[in-house]
């Protein structure tokens, strides 16, 4: 009888240890509720307020320095990390704004369950806390097929930042909420000074596929996230004047290539095909989403043109 009760006691606790363990495990499947970093954005003021790195392997910079011996099944090596290569950059280069054309649940399942991801979702309910879906070093796979420059594929080299908005899917787009702005503020700035991400590197899924692609769409505040934080790319007023004091009489007769020309020295992916085609009025119409927003009917414009100059100008010299 004592040796059963032993044995009863050894069984419970085997299996309360086994139920802790499986606690733990089954943490795993709740990181979309409990993020392993997770950043805090106090409301109002947008900053930072708690960064808990519980995770090792998310800080590949720390670390380096002295020795370390690394074991596999092969056998073991000692290897050193005092000298670095001066030729090294991050993988992180660009930044990319989407909208998920989703309400908030929907989009977190599309995002956990499917094979379509991002790095980061940010929820349009306020009490949520910015979900944190692919650790930054891994490819998120939310760009598809993608050019910028000349960069290919940019899932290889871009954090994606899904931003819960239900886009046009009812016929007209639907505005972003300020804290979602907000959210998206505090943390592309963080992003871009982490991984020197230069204002050139931070673009829309529409204009590194504007075949494809319409968000995050013309109501997403590009102006005002390059006033209040140095976010992004934006033309100077003065110039863009200039140069429609320049081209007032002569625009609407630019040859189709001349405008091309201007569109790929900026970053678009574009033939140069010499007519007013279809994949131009797409790209115009991604330009207009991000820099002219008042009107983007994707036909070329006075004021599209002068911005158009006034960027290449002032970015692409
Ligand atoms: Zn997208």
């Amino acid at each position: 009888m004592k040796k059963n009760r032993t044995k009863l006691l050894f069984l419970a606790l085997a299996l309360s240890v086994g139920n802790v363990l499986n606690a733990n495990n089954q943490d795993v499947s709740n990181e979309v509720k409990q993020p392993p970093i997770e950043i805090r954005i106090e409301k109002g003021r947008g900053e930072i307020i708690e960064r808990p790195v519980n995770n090792n392997r998310n800080n590949s910079v720390s670390g380096r320095g002295g020795t370390q011996t690394i074991r596999s099944s092969a056998g073991s090596i000692t290897v050193d990390s005092s000298y670095s290569s001066k030729g090294q950059n991050y993988r992180q280069r660009f930044i990319i704004l989407h909208y998920t054309a989703m309400d908030r649940d929907g989009s977190l399942r599309a995002l956990t369950n499917n094979e379509v991801s991002s790095h980061y979702l940010i929820s349009n309910q306020e009490n949520d806390p910015v979900f944190y879906l692919v650790d930054e070093n891994k490819r998120a796979w939310h760009a598809g097929a993608s050019e910028w420059k000349t960069s290919k594929n940019l899932n290889d080299s871009s954090i994606g930042i899904e931003i819960v908005n239900d886009g046009d899917s009812r016929g007209y787009f639907e505005p972003f909420k300020d804290f979602q702005i907000k959210d998206v503020a505090v943390l592309v700035r963080y992003l871009a000074d982490k991984y020197e991400i230069p204002a050139t590197n931070i673009l829309g899924h529409s204009d590194i596929a504007p075949q494809r692609k319409p968000d995050p769409g013309p109501l997403f505040p590009w102006e005002e996230l390059y006033r209040k934080y140095n976010i992004g790319m934006w033309y100077d007023n003065a110039r863009k004047s200039e140069f429609e004091n320049e081209y007032s009489s002569s625009w609407a007769s630019l040859p189709a290539a001349t405008v091309q020309a201007e569109l790929n020295k900026f970053g678009y992916t574009i033939s140069t095909t010499g007519r007013w085609d279809e994949q131009t009025k797409n790209v115009i119409k991604a330009f207009q989403y991000h820099f002219r927003p008042s009107k983007y009917d994707g036909k070329l414009d006075l004021e599209t043109y002068a911005i158009l100059k006034a960027l290449n100008e002032k970015y692409n010299k």
